[in-house]
C-alpha cells in the first residue's frame, strides 16, 4: 500500500513542500472565533508563506494581509486583494517604496519619525498608521521581552511627544496604533498588559478607528511545547477592547497579523534519504535537501518532528539528520527514528511558516515544489525551479579580454 507522501513524491517529485489548506481553514476559523468584537480584521503576515494560492485562500477566508515590502503588496494585489484590505508594515525602507504603497492605495504604518515627517510634507491627506514601541519587558524574561529599549522596530514611546508635535504641524490623520513585537507571547497576562498600555497611549489619538496588536502567538513544534492558547487571548483581549469602545463612544476595528500561527502547522517538507552512513560514533541520514531550502534549524536552532514516512513499523534507532550542502548543515541531532534506509522518505513537521519563504539557491541547487492539500485533493502551487531558472538574470559579457 502506497502512502499519500509517497505518492506525492511520486506525482510531484522529492524535496516537496506540502501545505494542507483544510488546517490553515481551521485555524484561520479558531482565530476569528476565539474574538468577541464587533469589527475584527486578520490580516494574514505575507512573508511567513507567500505563494499566491495560499494568499488566495486567505482573501478567500475573509482576512487582509500584512505586507513588509512592496513585492509582497504586490503578490496580494495580484492575489485579488483589495488595497484597503492590506497593510503595510515594512521597517527601514525608502520613501520611494513608500511613495509605490501611497499610490496603490493600502494601509501604511510609519516606524521612524524622519519618515513620518516626509510622508506628512509629501502625502498631507493620507491616513497612517503609527508603529509604536512600548519599551515594555514582558514577565521579565528578556527572551519574551516586547519591544525593549533597544528594539530598532517602532517609533519609541518616549518620543511620543514629537510625534504629537508634527501631527498638529502638518495635521496628520492618524487612523490607527500599531504595535508588532515578534515575541512569542503565550500569557494571557503578558498580551493584556501590552494591550492595556498601548490602548492608554491610544487615548491621545482623537481619530483613529483601528488598533492593530500585530502577532507574537505561538505554536506547538512538540508534545508538551507551550503555545498560544487563542482562545483564552481571545476571551481577555475582547473585554478590554469593548470596554475602551465604550469608553470612548466609538466601535474601533481590531487587527492582528498573524503568520506562524495560520499556516506553520498546516506544513510539512518531504525529503529522500540520499545515504545513510554509519561512524562509529552515531548514524547520519542524508536527506536530498540542506539549508537552501529548509534554514530554520540551523538559523533558530528550531525544533521540527521528523518521521519517517517509508518505514513506519521500523525499529526505533538514533540518527542525526543532516542535508547535502557542503557546510555543516544538521536538520536535527540524536532523533530517534523508524530505521532509516536509502531512499526513504523523511517528512519534516512545522514547515508551513518560514520555510518556503526563506528558501535560496544555495549550491545552485533548484528550490522545490510546493503543493496545496484541500478537501483530499492535491493542487500543484508552485512548479520545482529548473535550471533555467538559475541563469535566466546572468549575463555572460566579453571580459575575456580584460582578465
Ligand atoms: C513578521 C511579522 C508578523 C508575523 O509574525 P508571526 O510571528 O509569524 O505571527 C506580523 N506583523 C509584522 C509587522 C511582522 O513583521
Amino acid at each position: 500500500m502506497q502512502n499519500q507522501h509517497e505518492k506525492l513524491s511520486q506525482k510531484y517529485g522529492s524535496p516537496l513542500y506540502i501545505y494542507n489548506g483544510d488546517t490553515i481553514i481551521k485555524k484561520y476559523t479558531d482565530f476569528v472565533n476565539a474574538f468577541n468584537v464587533e469589527n475584527l480584521k486578520v490580516h494574514f503576515a505575507v512573508k511567513a508563506l507567500s505563494n499566491l494560492s495560499i494568499l488566495r485562500l486567505f482573501k478567500e477566508l475573509g482576512a487582509g494581509l500584512d505586507c513588509v515590502s512592496i513585492e509582497e503588496v504586490n503578490l496580494g494585489i495580484q492575489a485579488g486583494f483589495s488595497p484597503e484590505d492590506i497593510i503595510f508594515t515594512p521597517n527601514g525602507v525608502s520613501i520611494e517604496e513608500y511613495r509605490k504603497a501611497i499610490e496603490i492605495g493600502i494601509k501604511i504604518t510609519i516606524d521612524n519619525i524622519s519618515v513620518l515627517e516626509k510622508i506628512a510634507q509629501e502625502f498631507p491627506d493620507y491616513p497612517i498608521f503609527i508603529r509604536l514601541n512600548p519599551h515594555l519587558m514582558a514577565g521579565g524574561n528578556s527572551k519574551i521581552s516586547v519591544g525593549h529599549i533597544d528594539s530598532k522596530f517602532g517609533i519609541s514611546i518616549h518620543q511620543l511627544p514629537i510625534v504629537f508635535r508634527l501631527i498638529k504641524k502638518y495635521n496628520i490623520k492618524v487612523e490607527g496604533i500599531h504595535v508588532h513585537t515578534g515575541s512569542d507571547i503565550i500569557e494571557p497576562d503578558t498580551f493584556e498588559r501590552v494591550a492595556n498600555l498601548v490602548l492608554s497611549i491610544a487615548d491621545d489619538f482623537e481619530d483613529i478607528n483601528s488598533i492593530d496588536f500585530g502577532s507574537g502567538f505561538k505554536v506547538k513544534y512538540k508534545e508538551n511545547d507551550q503555545f498560544t492558547d487563542i482562545s483564552k487571548i481571545g476571551d481577555r483581549i475582547s473585554k478590554v477592547f469593548n470596554a475602551y469602545c465604550k469608553k470612548r463612544n466609538k466601535q474601533l476595528t481590531l487587527r492582528f497579523e498573524p503568520g506562524k500561527f495560520m499556516v506553520s502547522e498546516s506544513g510539512e517538507f518531504l525529503t529522500t534519504v540520499n545515504v545513510v552512513k554509519q561512524t562509529t560514533a552515531c548514524s547520519f541520514a542524508f536527506v536530498n535537501s540542506g539549508f537552501n531550502h529548509f534554514i530554520r534549524p540551523m538559523f533558530y536552532n528550531s525544533y521540527h518532528e521528523i518521521e519517517n514516512v517509508s518505514n513506519p513499523n521500523g525499529d526505533k534507532k538514533m540518527y542525526s539528520i543532516v542535508g547535502y550542502i557542503c557546510e555543516s548543515d544538521t536538520f536535527a541531532e540524536d532523533r530517534i527514528l523508524n530505521e532509516v534506509r536509502e531512499s526513504d522518505l523523511l517528512v519534516f513537521k512545522n514547515a508551513g511558516a518560514y520555510c518556503f519563504s526563506m528558501a535560496s539557491n544555495y549550491n545552485s541547487r533548484l528550490k522545490p515544489a510546493e503543493v496545496l492539500l484541500l478537501k483530499g485533493k492535491d493542487f500543484l502551487i508552485r512548479k520545482r525551479d529548473t535550471f533555467e531558472d538559475l541563469v535566466k538574470n546572468q549575463e555572460l559579457p566579453e571580459i575575456v579580454e580584460y582578465i
